[in-house]
């Protein structure tokens, strides 16, 4: 949950600075008179002035642009692997309530599965799960599935 939402955070952070720089490399063109659809003295502005980013360190905006266009791919795919354990989360999340009866004294439980472990169990070909011991009779058996409900509408 922490390990997800700093992914997030970071996305977001990466992204915005990536575009804060390309827009501060852009603004620092255009205040410069440089027209954005002269794409040559846009080009050539890049390329010869000098940024200032203070304590004196420069460089060239064009600079900016990459660094920003690649934090901006950094932050987009930090994102988008958010989404991706997203929906891994939502596969296990996929759970089933199955009913389980007892083979020798008839008495029934409820038990989570998730839908992946009762098609491993050969569900619903097999309706007897592995072995387990009844809390009620006390003996070993491989419980019989009664009844299976998804917690989802459809
Ligand atoms: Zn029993």
């Amino acid at each position: 949950m922490v390990a997800r939402s700093s992914t997030r955070i970071f996305g977001l952070v990466f992204t915005s600075l990536g575009l804060a720089s390309i827009i501060v490399a852009l603004s620092n063109a255009w205040a410069s008179g440089v027209s954005f659809l002269d794409l040559s003295a846009l080009n050539v502005f890049l390329w010869a002035n000098r940024f200032n980013i203070g304590f004196g360190i420069e460089f060239e905006p064009i600079y900016l642009i990459i660094v920003g266009a690649v934090t901006i791919l950094l932050g987009v795919s930090l994102l988008a692997c958010r989404t991706e354990r997203i929906e891994e989360v939502t596969v296990i999340t996929d759970d089933v309530t199955a009913t389980l009866e007892c083979t020798f004294c008839g008495y029934q439980w409820k038990e989570l599965f998730s839908e992946k472990q009762l098609e491993s169990m050969g569900f619903p070909r097999n309706r007897k799960i592995s072995r387990r011991k009844c809390v009620v009779c006390g003996r070993f058996t491989r419980p019989k599935i009664i009844e299976v409900r998804t917690p989802r509408a459809f």
